[in-house]
């Protein structure tokens, strides 16, 4: 079993790190929130006063950050910088869903130190992260992939070696990208048949047996009183945030510049997103999109 230190235990950070310390890891955990640090304490793990106490004589280091900025500066911040208290031979494992160009910047600096990174955003959500499903998309070489993968076990069943480096970031938003423009798509077509009278149940079921059959339509739906057990007929509560799904559409929109790639559908559904946010639906499920075609 590892010694691991875990930073950041918020809705996804705290279930992984329970699920790490659940699997017989000594699991030191720390958060800028005392209330997230006690209740993970509570259910296995230990805390000490900061994250670079934590790190230390650590083997694994984890993140679950909110974005490139705090995983910069909890890495590299001058005088603070956990890089200047990890030691070497140690894996950072950062899960946070942020740009590729700072996840390379931090493997880079790390590996001055010899240290290794990988970066190993998931998907999956909160209910993969308490039911310890995820899946993870892992940027990286070989050897640190092995390293990663027997303590990524632990908190997901998917785990994939998306390639070196920043390549795990870039999958998460291909995924994320791909995953909003069907949405989009879905809703729009459900909304079209409402408007000419069809039952949405009666469609939906037409559609998923058909051409058009896809997760968005059969697994997640997004019209109210369609499924059971989605956020649709919960008055989309729970699931995944838009104001996630908004971020996660930057990222892609920026990756697609870096690049200099087309994704007309991607900048068509960042721009939805960002306008369905703004109406006040922020914290509401992403498929609450739905939405924004109703007929007045
Ligand atoms: P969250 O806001 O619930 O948690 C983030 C935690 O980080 C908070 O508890 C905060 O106090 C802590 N934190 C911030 N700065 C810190 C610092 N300097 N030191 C220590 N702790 C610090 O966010 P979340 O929903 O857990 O998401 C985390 C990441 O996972 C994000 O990048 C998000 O995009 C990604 N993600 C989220 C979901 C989801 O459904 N929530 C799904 C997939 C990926």
């Amino acid at each position: 079993m590892a010694n691991i230190a875990f930073i950041g235990l918020g809705n996804m950070g705290g279930p992984m790190a329970i699920n790490l310390a659940k699997a017989g890891h000594q699991v030191c955990v720390f958060d800028l929130s005392a209330d997230a640090v006690a209740h993970v304490v509570a259910a296995g793990a230990s805390t000490k006063a900061s994250a670079i106490a934590c790190v230390q004589g650590a083997q694994f280091v984890i993140s679950m950050l909110p974005a490139g900025k705090h995983v910069d500066a909890v890495y590299l911040a001058e005088n603070t910088g956990l890089i200047n208290h990890i030691e070497a031979g140690c894996l950072v494992i950062d899960s946070s869903t942020i740009d590729a160009a700072t996840s390379c910047k931090v493997a880079k600096a790390l590996a001055t130190k010899d240290i290794n990174f990988v970066d190993a955003p998931v998907s999956g959500g909160v209910g993969g992260a308490v039911a310890g499903t995820l899946s993870f998309m892992v940027g990286g070489s070989t050897e640190e992939f092995a390293q990663a993968e027997p303590i990524l076990m632990a908190m997901g069943k998917n785990i994939f070696h998306a390639g070196v480096h920043g390549a795990g970031q870039i999958a998460k938003v291909c995924n994320n990208m791909l995953l909003s423009v069907l949405m989009v798509g879905t809703s729009e077509a459900l909304q079209l048949g409402l408007a000419n009278g069809l039952d949405p149940k009666v469609l939906s079921n037409i559609m998923s047996k058909s051409s058009g059959s896809n997760w968005t339509l059969d697994g997640y739906n997004p019209c109210p009183g369609v499924m059971d057990n989605v956020p649709a007929s919960n008055d989309y509560q729970g699931g995944f945030m838009v104001d996630l799904m908004a971020k996660d559409l930057g990222l892609a929109m920026e990756t697609s510049l870096a690049s200099q790639s087309s994704t007309p559908m991607g900048a068509l559904a960042r721009s939805l997103y960002a306008m369905h946010a703004a109406s006040g639906n922020g914290s509401k499920d992403f498929s609450s999109i739905f939405k924004l075609f109703n007929k007045k």
